[in-house]
């Protein structure tokens, strides 16, 4: 297939608007969460023409809300969930090869405490079991360690209860990233696709829906999209464009709560990420990153606005008392608090089951107008949930389109055998402008946009501008399709979580910078601040401005 010279940026929108509105494509895809990107790059891979409409910016409902693991679920091995377990476990490492600057291995340590969820002997069973459902490498298996050792490791937990430890192996990375990296694949391939651009109504003739009624939120301008085939990915709101679609009435999700919490590494000092127990019978991750150690995560039934998620004080509390308990630290309190997020789970219901049981599977639902929906399931499951759609969509369209194709395929490359050694290489290119780039940016200019990094060096180092910040904002607002300032310093960099000073200190610039690349009203500008200073409040739960 013959790829688009690559650009997905806003200044090109129009022109592409009535492209699209001009094309009859075969597919079209809602929601730009992590679900619609897989779908949207297996089915462009396959030789379908598709457009993807997404209400928001990409990535903004669950999938930049999620704990960022790329794992099995150790816990669904309780609920004896072996499928899960297995199709998610072998799916980490196929999800590690095709973007390895954004899913890094992950020792995760297991403490085994006094009356715990686990004990170490069905620990040790359990692990193991989850090491071969999951196919782990040898040398990547479970490793029983002794009080001492575990102590060793992390000196914070609390030695009067704990009686030993397990490392075993997980993945991280960061979701929203995952998310945009797998929608410029789909671009490069000659996808389509529009953020701000929300489902509002269908059209349908004798073979069902053939046309998607849209409002583009960034000029209050309707467009009309026409396809062959249509799905639903819009993860919570699935029920919500079920509806649209008349299909139906009552409701087949059961949305879950899932709030983090993120304190600074020298508040809450742990040296590894660790699977820990709430005081309730549940388990927690506390995961290091960078400075930061994020802790999460809560699971608590949700009936109240979808667009307006937001982490409560009692929410936090619940958290800061699990790691209070279980930590042998000075004591955390709100004001601890750097950042927090709040993300809903799109979970399928069933009769009886409170939201800690209810499976973590996915299901595919078919409207009589022909709309196919799909909700449920994780982040680490979103490609192997994109084959079985595109398989369904396929068959729709006669079988002419080939097989999937996305497990060889690598969403992101480098020229180098281990990522680290291209981290190294980015290094030493940059020894020469030591006093201009702390060696930490580096590692996270690597960890966020991979080989294009360099591009984005290359571009703060030849402006001479000394400013590696709007260099990444000008990266973004060309490849990675940025309008609002928080598509930036929320989802395309992180910071909002894991860098709040940074986003506090730099939002005015990054509005300016917009507003220059934009021409914005006075109004929107306005608009733009309050959105940043809002957001700056809520994340920090009401803390410093
Ligand atoms: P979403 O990411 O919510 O995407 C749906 C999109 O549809 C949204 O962006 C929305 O704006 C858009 N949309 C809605 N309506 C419309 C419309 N009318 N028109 C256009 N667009 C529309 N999984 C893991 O594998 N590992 C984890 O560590 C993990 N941790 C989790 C922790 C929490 C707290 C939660 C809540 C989930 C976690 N999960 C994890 C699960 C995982 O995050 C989700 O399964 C996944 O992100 C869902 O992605 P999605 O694309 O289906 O939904």
């Amino acid at each position: 297939m013959k790829s688009k010279e690559f650009i997905f940026s806003h200044l090109h929108r129009q022109k592409r608007l009535s492209e699209a509105m001009e094309t009859e494509f075969d597919l079209i895809v809602i929601g730009g969460g992590i679900t619609g990107a897989g779908i949207l790059l297996d089915a462009v891979l396959r030789g379908m023409n598709v457009l993807l409409v997404e209400k928001n910016d990409f990535a903004s409902g669950t999938s930049s809300k999620s704990t960022k693991l790329i794992h099995g679920g150790l816990r669904y091995l309780k609920q004896f969930e072996f499928g899960l377990v297995r199709d998610s476990g072998t799916e980490r490492a196929v999800v590690h090869q095709n973007a390895c600057h954004l899913v890094h291995p992950e020792r995760m340590l297991l403490p085994i405490v006094q009356e715990g969820t686990f004990g170490k002997f069905s620990a040790s069973l359990a692990i193991a079991f989850y090491d071969r459902l999951a196919s782990v490498k040898k040398e990547q298996r479970k490793k029983s360690l002794s009080k001492a050792e575990t102590l060793k490791m992390e000196p914070h937990l609390n030695a009067k209860a704990l009686k030993s430890g397990i490392v075993y192996s997980e993945y991280r990375t960061d979701d929203a990233r995952l998310t945009i990296e797998i929608i410029k694949a789909g671009i490069r391939n000659s996808a389509s696709a529009f953020s701000y651009m929300e489902v509002e109504d269908f059209s349908k003739g004798e073979s069902g829906i053939h046309e998607v009624q849209c409002i583009d939120k960034i000029n209050d301008s309707t467009c009309v999209f026409r396809a062959k085939a249509v799905v639903s990915a819009a993860g919570p709101w699935v029920d919500e464009v079920r509806k649209l679609d008349n299909a139906r009435r009552q409701t087949s999700l059961y949305l879950t709560k899932g709030v983090h919490l993120v304190f600074d590494r020298v508040d809450f000092p742990v040296n590894n990420a660790i699977y820990f127990d709430a005081f309730d019978g549940r388990m927690l991750f506390a995961i290091p990153r960078r400075e930061s150690v994020y802790v999460g995560t809560t699971d608590s039934p949700y009936n109240s606005d979808l667009d307006e998620i937001e982490c409560s004080i009692s929410d936090a509390e619940y958290i800061l008392n699990a790691v209070n308990n279980y930590f042998n630290i000075p004591q955390l309190g709100i004001e601890h608090v750097k950042s927090s997020w709040a993300g809903l789970r799109p979970l399928i219901q069933q009769k009886g089951k409170g939201p800690t049981e209810l499976s973590r599977k996915d299901e595919i639902f078919y409207s009589d107008s022909g709309l196919i929906s799909i909700a449920g399931g994780k982040l680490t499951g979103y490609r192997t949930m994109a084959k079985r759609v595109v398989d369904i969509v396929n068959k729709k369209l006669g079988s002419s389109y080939g097989e999937c194709s996305t497990k060889e395929y690598k969403i992101h490359e480098h020229p180098f055998n281990t990522y680290q050694a291209y981290v190294d290489w980015t290094a030493r290119i940059c020894e020469d402008y030591k006093e201009r780039f702390a060696l930490k940016d580096i590692r996270e200019l690597c960890d966020n946009f991979g080989k294009d990094s360099l591009l984005i060096l290359d571009q703060c180092i030849s402006t001479k501008k000394n400013d590696l910040i709007l260099s990444q904002l000008d990266y973004c607002l060309e490849y990675e399709s940025v309008f609002h300032p928080l598509d930036f310093l929320e989802r395309r960099t992180g910071w909002l979580y894991f860098n709040i000073e940074k986003v506090r200190r730099n939002f005015q610039a990054v509005i300016e910078r917009l507003n220059t690349h934009f021409g914005w009203s006075t109004e929107l500008k306005e608009k733009m601040l309050f959105d940043c200073q809002r957001a700056l409040k809520m994340h920090s739960l009401g803390g410093a401005e």
